[in-house]
């Protein structure tokens, strides 16, 4: 099976690919987290995308779509994937069904997971992380225990740069314009389903396996 998550920055995708991908015994793939990593590692890629990320554009197609494929042409991908972050432009899109049909296989499912840009602004602007397990926190509606430190190991949190307000209602534009209208894409090809993200995280994500369960 080949499930794709959509739906704004800041919709919780991450958290729900996960937890969709251990249900399924997928692979996740998440594009945000791949580029991230790549820049962490310093890259060629990480380097050519890092300006695109700061300002809250998408990274060039070509780059992303080769980065994708090659993850999952890996032997982990193989028994079916819960991509994150991917497809995010109708382009993409169409190279994605491309490849999945030159394998004989297809998208199934596509989980859009709704809520207003408001939401999305107070969730993004007031996220913090723990760079070593990866733990995320909000400060005003779930603080870590210790202003500043994860609860779990102890480490400083820290705030995505790309998370500053003027940035996240950049990523909220280019959501609109360029990912948004996929919805219309995936429900002319059948497999489009929808489920209101602005849920507490266990009811979102028991609505999704219930949308990707066969009719
Ligand atoms: P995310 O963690 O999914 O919010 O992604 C962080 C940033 O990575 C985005 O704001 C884009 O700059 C870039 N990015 C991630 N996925 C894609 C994609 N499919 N196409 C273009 N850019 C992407």
């Amino acid at each position: 099976m080949n499930l794709i998550l959509l739906g704004p920055p800041g919709a919780g995708k991450g958290t729900q690919a996960k937890r969709v991908a251990e249900a399924f015994k997928l692979l996740h793939l998440s594009s945000g987290d791949i580029l991230r990593a790549e820049r962490e590692n310093k890259t060629e890629l990480g380097r050519q995308a890092q300006a695109y990320m700061d300002r809250g554009d998408l990274v060039p197609d070509d780059l992303i779509v080769t980065m994708m494929q090659e993850r999952m042409s890996r032997p982990e991908a193989q028994a079916g994937v819960v991509l994150d972050g991917f497809p995010r432009t109708e382009a993409q899109a169409v190279r994605l069904d491309e490849r999945l049909a030159e394998k004989n296989t297809q998208v199934d499912v596509v989980v859009c997971l709704e809520l207003d840009d408001a939401l999305v602004e107070d969730r993004l602007t007031g996220r913090v992380y723990c760079p070593q397990c990866g733990h995320t926190y909000h400060t005003a509606h779930s603080p870590p225990k210790a202003a500043g430190a994860c609860d779990a190991c102890g480490q400083g949190l820290q705030r995505r740069p790309d998370d500053e307000v003027e940035v996240v209602r950049r990523r909220l534009r280019t959501y609109h314009e360029q990912t948004r209208p996929l919805t219309a894409y995936y429900r002319d090809h059948g497999v489009l389903r929808t489920v209101d993200g602005s849920a507490e995280a266990g009811v979102v994500t028991r609505a999704i396996q219930e949308v990707c369960q066969p009719a």
